[in-house]
């Protein structure tokens, strides 16, 4: 199965070569006060604890992430805490289920055909769409097989075909991931990534979310942490502003050994870090965004309808803002559809003004 996959990763790299990276389209230009490169990374199973658990000493990058714009107070999706799900919702600021949402309930490999639209009856726009539509290049780089279905889904299963993710590969090495990410940076101006780390869901499905120093679980963060220091790194020796949005897609440990119960905090609290390579000042997102967004306490909030005014005001920060915040910080409009940060209000210090220099509306 992974081996199928990798050849069909690499078939499709080079439709993808073929038909996106080449298509000529020009570049968005940057504004000094916009980003050139929006990563949103996704550390699968990433519990919130483990990184004051870990401490500043054992995990400098993620203390270095915390100390940006940042909670580690965030939200799954409200009912679901398992990863196609959550990963969706990350791409394009829908939930799970309700009108509004994606769809895409299941978690297992995805049905050979099946995409995010057939699913859900209708068009399920990503932030990869709003950004290719852009002219900006857009790279999806994931250590489970299971992500083939965003592939299927904004690559090739759309009438009429499109190409959304000019760059995509599977790997099941955390470091060649994080060897895409920095090649991306080398080589494209402006650039909309997503990077998917596995390995501490791994380490808690075989082991436990076990936080205490010396666990498999955390010894799998302690090798994310590397692996994002590599990429802090290279985006603050380099000249382009780059900005980095980490979150979770569930955390885990109830029952043992895994993370499906929705209800259960272990499983639904999850880190939300913005970073930006010129590293700016430390804050609260909730106390930066308090006109816009609730810290949640303990409790477990509903999303609100788009056009409920106090619900809005009383959201947490979702793992759902992703899409939305990184098109904001490329200058870009919200995806169509969204309902999670639709209003682009989640705000991060080391903006400024990017929602007044707005881009033309996809095509
Ligand atoms: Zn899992």
């Amino acid at each position: 199965m992974v081996t199928a996959l990798v050849i069909r990763c690499s078939a499709l790299l080079l439709a993808m070569l073929a038909t996106g990276e080449t298509s000529g389209r020009q570049p968005t230009p940057a504004s000094d006060r916009l980003f050139d490169h929006v990563f949103v990374i996704s550390v699968d199973g990433l519990r919130s604890d483990a990184i004051p658990a870990g401490g500043p000493g054992r995990l400098p990058t993620f203390h270095r992430l915390l100390g940006a714009s940042s909670t580690l107070n965030a939200r799954t999706d409200p009912e679901f805490t398992v990863t196609l799900p959550n990963h969706t919702s990350m791409i394009t600021g829908r939930p799970t289920a309700g009108a509004h949402g994606h769809g895409w309930r299941e978690n297992s490999e995805p049905p050979e055909g099946e995409t995010l639209h057939t699913r859900a009856g209708f068009e399920v726009v990503s932030m990869f769409d709003v950004a290719h539509g852009h002219g900006i290049r857009t790279g999806c780089f994931f250590s489970k097989s299971k992500f083939s279905l965003w592939i299927r889904s904004f690559n090739a299963g759309r009438e009429p075909p499109r190409t959304s993710i000019v760059r995509a590969a599977f790997h099941e090495g955390m470091s060649e991931v994080t060897d895409e990410a920095i090649a991306v940076l080398k080589e494209w101006d402006r650039g909309l990534v997503f990077l998917h780390y596995a390995l501490p869901d791994r380490a808690g499905h075989e082991h436990g979310w076990d936080i205490s120093p010396d666990s498999p679980f955390m010894a799998s963060i302690i090798e994310i942490d590397g692996e994002l220091g590599r990429l802090l790194d290279e985006m603050a020796s380099g000249t382009r502003r780059c900005a980095v949005i980490v979150t979770s897609d569930h955390g885990g440990g109830y029952p043992f050994r895994t993370h499906v119960a929705a209800h259960m905090w272990v499983n639904y609290i999850i880190p939300f870090l913005v970073w930006t390579s010129d590293e700016a000042p430390s804050i609260d997102l909730y106390e930066l965004n308090r006109e816009v967004r609730r810290d949640p306490s303990l409790d477990r909030p509903p999303c609100a309808e788009p056009d409920d005014e106090a619900g809005q005001r009383m959201q947490p920060v979702r793992n759902g803002d992703a899409a939305n915040l990184a098109l904001h910080l490329l200058g870009l409009p919200p995806v169509p559809g969204s309902i999670i940060n639709s209003r682009q209000d989640l705000r991060i210090l080391g903006e400024a003004g990017a929602t007044e220099v707005r881009s033309p509306d996809p095509g």
